[in-house]
């Protein structure tokens, strides 16, 4: 993918017609972060209070995640976040197949500009689109899978976490995987320290 920048993804998200899910909508939810992170978190797409603010995860589900990410000293500033679908669909449905595909191109955009080397996929519709529809994120999350040189860990959406309590114990132990892998890859020192400011 040649000659592509943060401001060509802005303009080609902002201008998208390409699905349905755009019209209707309050705002595009492109993704927002640290936009050299080597940790980046997808889910599944905007809910109505991402619609309404254009911002990724500030909902319920994204203060929960917030929690879960600080829980392993991982500030949430410091990763970067974004979905898999950039249009909130109506009322809160599963993207469309159709949908999720015509919006892979921004998702694949976003790939390559941050290089994240450790990708995290919450829920199922982040598993599937990514890895592929032959998964299932209460058969195969927790589990790590490599792909070109970059590491994937599904888990539950955090969403999912508000509806089922009982997940949080997975979910959980899904996080201490993660920080784990971050100190294998040396990664985590970076990410650790930059929590805690110098000065
Ligand atoms: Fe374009 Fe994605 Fe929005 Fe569909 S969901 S209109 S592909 S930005």
């Amino acid at each position: 993918m040649a000659d592509i920048s943060w401001e060509l993804f802005a303009s080609q998200v902002d201008r998208c017609t390409l699905c349905p899910l755009h019209s209707g909508i309050h705002n595009k939810v492109p993704g927002q972060g640290d936009i050299h992170a080597p940790l980046m978190l997808i889910g599944e797409g905007p809910g109505q209070r991402e619609d309404e603010e254009g911002i990724a995860f500030v909902g319920p589900a994204g203060q929960l995640l917030t929690r879960m990410l600080s829980a392993i000293y991982l500030p949430r500033d410091r990763v970067y976040i974004c979905n898999v679908v950039k249009c909130r669909p109506p009322g809160n449905r599963t993207p469309l197949q159709e949908e999720m595909d015509a919006c892979k191109l921004h998702l694949r955009m976003q790939f390559a500009l941050v290089r994240p080397k450790v990708i995290v996929l919450l829920g199922s519709t982040a598993l599937k689109a990514t890895l592929g529809p032959e998964h299932y994120i209460t058969r195969d999350r927790g589990k790590w899978y490599e792909r070109k040189g970059t590491w994937f860990l599904p888990t539950y959406h955090p969403s999912a976490l508000l509806h089922d309590p009982a997940k949080k114990k997975e979910a959980w132990l899904d996080m201490q995987s993660l920080r784990d892998r971050l100190i294998e890859l040396g990664l985590y020192p970076d990410l650790y320290n930059l929590s805690e400011p110098s000065s």
